[in-house]
């Protein structure tokens, strides 16, 4: 994420390594190598500038600390700055009412669809509602097949109307619907179009009169850069929403949609969203994406998702394994899936500091683990129970369940030892430096 941004202002940072003190032609200096990687990352100059001047006027006359190299205060003063561009602290978002209405609005291609299935998920799973999503696109059947689909793999109920060319009259039987069977979120996915149009908007606007929702949220594809923060400003003007979502982080984002659009709109960034699998939605932390764009990583995420996934019961069950020294390929198996609900290994391993920079290269895709799950689900219960069973003959054959040569199969299973032995090794130290293997 925002990888080029990143590496260009470590670079700026340069401008004064190894300067015992902060004077106006460093400043000068450091200040107009941030100003281009912003202008680069596709953030409109006008606020490029505003931010450099910021801080510019923060660093000038500072005192360094003893502490503190002129580097790291230059820094500090970038990261708070960036902070405050994308909106400080965290949003409110509002899902009081029975029902909450939540009308989702964007371009057609920004995600909207995606992101409804995907609010639909996170409301259900991590704040115990029960939500109604609904299509009223009325343009594009295959729109109300995508969400059907989606609604369906998260086990939603959805509500549309295939026949009707009135949304705001589904909008409104939706909520009918809603309260009907005790549903006390509804989500409605709004049709789009490619480029801002009068028909689109005066639609959206008419739903927004007739339903009275308790949030609006706008969803900006943030590959798009300056282009969706025009039309979000375009939206706002017309819709006057609560908040903005940023989509397809995942992919290769310059970050001009995230640093330019709370100070073009106004509006803060409620979620992020990184991928087409359902649970890949976050709330937007102005801070954490500070540091991440910093190259410091974000490991109080990296912590929350770990925390989400911690089952007690579970890691005590296999702490005590492992203090027997009886970690087997079947536990083993247990920890990736545990890892992989976690969400995108490329991200997880993003929220390390420093990782995120050194693999922005290296193609880690979640199928990473699908060689390893391969080679474990062809060997028997008794063969992940008991590793000491498996031998040449076992080998050969879990080679061939798995697809993969006898070579691999003798070096996955070295590993395995090598990781045995570490473990044992952990237990052997004193209390508190070893064997757990998550946080607590
Ligand atoms: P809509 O027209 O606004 O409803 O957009 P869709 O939800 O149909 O999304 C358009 C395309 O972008 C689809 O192919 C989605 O799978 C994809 N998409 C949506 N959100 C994300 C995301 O966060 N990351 C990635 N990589 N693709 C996404």
């Amino acid at each position: 994420m925002f990888n080029s941004l990143s590496e260009k202002l470590e670079s700026a940072f340069k401008n004064l390594k190894g300067e015992a003190r902060i004077n106006d032609l460093n400043i000068a200096n450091t200040v107009k190598d941030i100003r281009r990687a912003l202008v680069d990352a596709d953030v409109n100059y006008k606020i490029a500038k505003e931010f450099t001047d910021r801080v510019k006027d923060k660093a000038t006359g500072q005192k360094v600390l003893n502490a503190i190299s002129p580097g790291q205060l230059m820094v500090k003063i970038v990261q708070d700055e960036l902070t405050e561009l994308m909106g400080g602290t965290e949003a409110d978002f509002n899902i009081t009412g029975n029902p909450a209405v939540i009308l989702i609005a964007g371009l057609q291609g920004s995600g909207k669809t995606t992101f409804t299935g995907k609010l639909a998920n996170y409301l259900k799973t991590k704040k115990g509602k029960s939500p109604l999503v609904v299509a009223a696109d009325i343009y594009r059947p295959a729109a109300i097949d995508q969400l059907t689909i989606l609604a369906e793999q998260i086990g939603v109920d959805i509500y549309a109307e295939r026949e009707s060319n009135d949304a705001v009259a589904i909008a409104r039987n939706a909520i009918k619907e809603a309260k009907s069977k005790n549903k006390n979120v509804v989500i409605i996915d709004t049709a789009g179009r490619l480029a801002v149009d009068e028909v689109m908007m005066t639609e959206v606007a008419n739903i927004k009169a007739a339903v009275n929702p308790t949030e609006i949220l706008f969803v900006v594809d943030s590959m798009t850069g300056q282009d969706a923060v025009n039309t979000a400003k375009t939206f706002n003007d017309r819709l006057d929403f609560n908040g903005v979502v940023l989509t397809k982080l995942d992919g290769d984002t310059r970050g001009g949609a995230a640093l330019s659009i709370k100070y073009t709109v106004n509006k803060p960034i409620k979620f992020m969203s990184s991928g087409e699998k359902m649970d890949t939605l976050d709330v937007f932390y102005p801070d954490r994406m500070a540091q991440r764009i910093l190259g410091m990583g974000d490991i109080t995420s990296l912590v929350e998702k770990a925390q989400a996934q911690y089952d007690e019961e579970q890691a005590k069950k296999l702490e005590k394994k492992i203090r027997k020294n009886q970690f087997d390929f079947q536990d083993f198996l247990d920890q990736l899936q545990q890892i992989k609900k976690m969400g995108n290994l490329k991200d997880l391993m993003g929220m390390i500091p420093g990782v995120g920079k050194a693999m922005k290269d290296i193609d880690v895709d979640d199928n990473s683990f699908k060689g390893i799950e391969a080679m474990i689900h062809s060997m028997t219960p008794a063969e992940r129970g008991n590793p000491d069973l498996i031998d040449q003959q076992r080998k050969l054959r879990i080679a061939k369940g798995s697809g993969k040569d006898i070579n691999e199969i003798n070096a996955f299973m070295k590993q395995f030892e090598q990781m045995k032995k570490m473990m044992g090794m952990m237990n052997k130290m004193p209390m508190g430096m070893g064997g757990r293997m998550m946080p607590g």
